[in-house]
């Protein structure tokens, strides 16, 4: 069974609208599909009717944005309740603070001479609730300021360049709450992305695991091949699940298709 548990619509900042991803998702060979939209849930239905049209199995997913000691961190939630008050209050709460942001980021385009990012963002935001880094940086491709969305993050809008906005998203225990207490099970999101040291790493395993989180992403479009085997191993050593993700956003922005991952390791 190919399993697909992590990818984004236009319903936050992927380029396929719901329909279109399933599609994609079919050309891949996916037989289970996951839709985990950035802190929010409109694209479930749509994608949830197309597989069912298509006989693929689909789950209800979302991915919350989480701060943990000044880190940001993705939390995937799978088998969520789309209709939990908590969990949708909680996820509008998170997407509530998105539009400040976007606002903040474009004053430091304009203070460094890059003017109007803030209109060319949410031109290409089809749910401007979920504007997000991802929309400033096609922006600035199509703008012609960077060549590739990659080199927009590296110049620009990663983690302490100009455009860096330091922001407070959900707490770890609440975010994991909202995708348990609607019946979902909490994933962290591609672990081996994060500028956290080995022993930082352990400790917030240690605590998404007593605040009820229950599984890794192991084989995810963010990892290297040769990290697989670390967090399949960290994976074991706390008793966690495994989870294959592609974090597919759109073709050529992506460098993984839907579907198109290695299994996750036999153990
Ligand atoms: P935000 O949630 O607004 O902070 O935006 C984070 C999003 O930006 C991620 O979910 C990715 O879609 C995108 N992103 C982050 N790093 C990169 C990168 N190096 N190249 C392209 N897209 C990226
Ligand atoms: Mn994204
Ligand atoms: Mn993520
Ligand atoms: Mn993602």
């Amino acid at each position: 069974m190919n399993y697909d548990l992590h990818c984004h619509s236009t319903a936050s900042d992927g380029l396929f609208a719901p329909g279109e991803l399933v599609d994609a998702a079919r050309l891949g060979g996916v037989d289970v599909l996951a839709l985990t939209d950035h802190d929010e849930l409109s694209g479930l239905a749509e994608a949830r009717q197309a597989c069912d049209a298509h006989g693929l199995r689909f789950i209800n997913g979302v991915e919350i944005s989480v701060t943990w000691e000044d880190e940001t961190i993705h939390i995937v939630g799978l088998g969520i309740d789309p209709e939990n008050p908590q969990l949708v209050a909680g996820l509008q709460q998170v997407r509530g603070s998105r539009l400040g942001r976007a606002q903040a980021i474009a004053a430091r385009f304009d203070s460094i001479g890059i003017s109007g990012t803030l209109q060319g963002a949410l031109s290409l935001a089809a749910n401007p609730a979920v504007i997000s880094r991802a929309h400033f940086a096609r922006h600035l491709v199509s703008a012609g300021h960077t060549r590739d969305a990659d080199s927009a993050f590296k110049l620009y809008l990663g983690s302490g360049k100009p455009a860096y906005v330091p922001h407070h998203w959900s707490h770890l225990e609440h975010a994991v709450r909202w995708i348990t207490g609607s019946g979902g099970v909490a994933v962290v999101a591609h672990p081996g992305r994060y500028r956290l040291s080995d022993q930082a790493l352990r400790r917030f395993f240690g605590e998404f695991r007593d605040a009820g989180g229950r599984a890794l992403e192991v084989v995810t479009g963010s990892h290297q091949p040769s990290q697989y085997a670390t967090f399949a191993r960290f994976a074991r050593d706390f008793g966690f699940h495994g989870s294959r993700g592609s974090d597919f956003h759109g073709v050529g922005e992506s460098r993984i298709g839907l579907g198109q991952l290695p299994p996750l390791p036999d153990s």
